[in-house]
């Protein structure tokens, strides 16, 4: 994706309600503090079992490098992009959530897959596997809050609000990679597909050919900016499905009317961005190019120079001349770590008040080397599975998006 235009809301909401709430529309999403409490539904607030090293520990690097040494060919270590400088300098390779997925499908003899992310991730990489190896998440707090705004039984509740409209049979679910198992699975039983932020707008093509409407989820963004400045859609075609409301907060009109139903869902980093931090750089840094990720605002986006992918990015800059001025809306380890990359050029961060990624974060050194030395000793710890009815269902709608022309080629 590479373009740039036209303009729409953003909401964002944190509710707190008891941890047993039950999950159904009109029900706002449980707050929970990171590695307290559990929830077995959700990405998030699961305790990492047992003793980690202290950070402080000064041998930490060598015990991760003597870990992964003993390890050898039985080991494969996955580092996504956002992940920190510590973590990543073990990583047997670097990419974007689907790229590392197919990574470690390509490592057959890899018995331990060890994955520096979040958990949708190490979901999709078992999904992608062999049933003999073995995904490893170093946290398992380290989930998705963007994952966690779509959970199945609100998409299941939304999939009948669809059908008491009259719409449902013409209408085709498709979830972002960035979504959990069970949730990739219901696309897959129901004629849905599964889209990364390189090939939304092939996925979206393949979709409408096949029915009237989408219901895109969980990020709105995405969903939007990919409708309005790829397909050409105007935003009246697109309504905003809210799952804490009665019906979404739709009407059955509204649900006849519209093309595109997004999920009201987003990115905790990329939706933070604002279209005042593009204009503030533009003054700041004259001459400047704005690079956002497709998960920022569609203000924000209608306001930048260019709009891609984690990869699309990497590669603008990669390919960029010397003396570039650039200002990217994405994943500040990421952004430090090009800048750092390519001093010739003038690398900033676009908004000074977006930080990391929380979950993301969530995998640091002393995690890294509590799992690598278990596995080092026989213990397989933090182990990733999905159930193989989940399984099945999930790889027919990763499947769909294989099998659109040229996708096997791309990042
Ligand atoms: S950067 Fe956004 S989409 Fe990616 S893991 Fe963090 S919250 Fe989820």
């Amino acid at each position: 994706m590479d373009t740039r235009r036209p303009g729409a809301e953003y909401i964002g909401r944190v509710t707190t309600t008891p941890v047993s709430a039950p999950l159904t529309s009109g029900t706002p999403l449980s707050l929970y503090v990171l590695g307290r409490e559990s929830d077995p539904r959700s990405e998030r607030g699961v305790e990492c079992p047992g003793d980690l090293p202290p950070a402080s520990d000064p041998s930490l690097v060598e015990r991760a490098r003597r870990a992964k040494a003993a390890l050898g060919e039985r080991l494969f270590v996955l580092g996504h992009h956002y992940q920190r400088d510590e973590v990543i300098q073990f990583a047997d390779v670097t990419g974007d959530s689907f790229k590392l997925a197919r990574e470690a499908a390509a490592r057959p003899d890899a018995e331990f897959i060890v994955f520096c992310g979040v958990h949708f991730m190490a979901e999709s990489a078992d999904i992608l596997t062999a049933p003999n190896q073995k995904v490893i998440l170093p946290d398992l707090a380290a989930g998705c809050s963007m994952a966690d705004m779509a959970r199945l039984a609100q998409v299941e509740d939304a999939w009948d609000v669809l059908a008491d409209a009259g719409v449902a049979d013409v209408t085709v679910p498709v979830t972002y990679m960035n979504s959990s198992a069970d949730i990739k699975a219901f696309c897959g039983e129901h004629g849905g597909v599964v889209c990364t932020s390189s090939n939304a707008k092939s996925v979206l093509d393949w979709a409408f050919a096949r029915g009237e409407k989408v219901l895109f989820f969980p990020d709105q963004h995405l969903g939007r900016n990919t409708a309005v400045l790829q397909l050409g859609m105007s935003l009246d075609d697109c309504v905003l499905y809210d799952p804490h409301q009665v019906d979404g907060g739709l009407t059955a009109d509204q649900l006849r009317a519209a093309k595109m139903i997004l999920w009201k869902g987003h990115c905790s980093v990329h939706g933070r961005f604002s279209p005042e931090a593009v204009d503030d750089v533009r003054v700041r840094m004259p001459g400047v190019q704005v690079l956002v990720h497709p998960e920022c605002q569609h203000e924000v986006v209608l306001k930048a120079d260019l709009v891609g992918s984690t990869e699309y990015i990497i590669k603008a800059v990669e390919k960029a001349a010397p003396g570039s001025k650039w200002a990217i809306g994405t994943e500040l380890n990421l952004v430090k770590r090009l800048a750092a990359a390519h001093p010739d050029q003038e690398i900033a961060f676009l908004e000074q008040h977006v930080c990391y990624c929380a979950t993301m974060n969530r995998i640091d050194l002393p995690h890294l080397v509590w799992a690598l030395e278990n596995l080092a000793q026989g213990h397989v710890v933090n182990q990733i599975t999905v159930d193989a009815k989940t399984e099945h269902f999930a790889k027919i709608a990763l499947q769909r998006m294989l099998d659109l022309p040229g996708e096997t080629a791309k990042d």
